[in-house]
């Protein structure tokens, strides 16, 4: 095996990062356990398991409607039974791709804002990621369920707790945008109680969980009228049929 990973790494060595034998590499040492070098470069963040990056438009919450490069992490250990992207819970499943790469796509695209999602994206070390973005004036926005402890810097964090692992103390206060999923009347219990332990300038926004939206639209219509700190969220995305 070891003599299989030094051939391979010295043909990664002559290889562009975005050829096919260069990303089944990194998704071979991926099952086949990772070395101690590749387990010390993700540890530092200067390898990410990357489901997926795409330019769209974001769909949900405040920044709703506006162009931006979405960089989806592989790796999840929340486990919402009405989780959309449970392709994404299995890290190993997902190509160790380098940073500078993930940069190099970010800035290809017109838009200078970047959506760091996932999965639970704070699984991992996220510092050099963030300071290679923001080095190049990209605005740096997290989709984070606040389970695992904060890494990197951010223009934005969108804060949407999770029942099964609440989020840790600190994000109440560096949230600027707390969406709540609404699959459920109890939901409503929960929003309220995270509402009130965010800072007072962050936004708050109920979503409906997409399987339920045609029973929990009206009853989160009625909620917002009644309490007009809270707005809609719509996955507008799906609506418009793009990522
Ligand atoms: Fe899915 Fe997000 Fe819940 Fe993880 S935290 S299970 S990615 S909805």
């Amino acid at each position: 095996m070891a003599q299989l990973r030094s051939v391979l790494a010295k043909g990664l060595a002559k290889m562009n990062i975005f050829s096919p034998f260069c990303l089944w590499y990194f998704w071979a040492m991926n099952l086949m356990g990772l070395t101690d070098q590749l387990e010390q470069q993700l540890s530092l963040g200067k390898l990410l398991p990357i489901m997926e990056q795409f330019y769209t438009i974001q769909g949900e919450g405040e920044h709703t409607g506006k162009a931006a490069y979405f960089i989806r992490i592989g790796g999840c250990d929340v486990g919402c039974h009405w989780c959309d992207v449970k392709e994404s819970w299995d890290a190993s499943i997902h190509p160790l791709i380098p940073i500078e790469d993930v940069v190099i796509q970010a800035c290809s695209v017109p838009a200078r804002t970047v959506v760091i999602t996932g999965g639970e994206p704070l699984m991992y070390n996220l510092n050099e990621l963030t300071s290679s973005l923001r080095q190049k004036d990209i605005s740096v926005h997290l989709e984070t369920s606040g389970s695992s402890a904060l890494s990197g810097r951010y223009d934005w964090i969108c804060l949407s707790p999770k029942k099964n692992m609440p989020p840790k103390e600190e994000f109440y206060e560096m949230a600027d945008e707390l969406k709540v999923i609404v699959h459920n009347r109890h939901d409503f219990v929960w929003a309220t109680e995270h509402g009130a332990k965010v800072k007072r300038n962050c936004r708050l926004y109920l979503q409906p969980e997409w399987s339920k939206r045609d029973e929990m639209m009206p009853i989160i219509v009625d909620f917002v009228m009644a309490n007009p700190e809270w707005n809609i969220s719509l996955q507008s995305h799906k609506y418009m049929n793009i990522p």
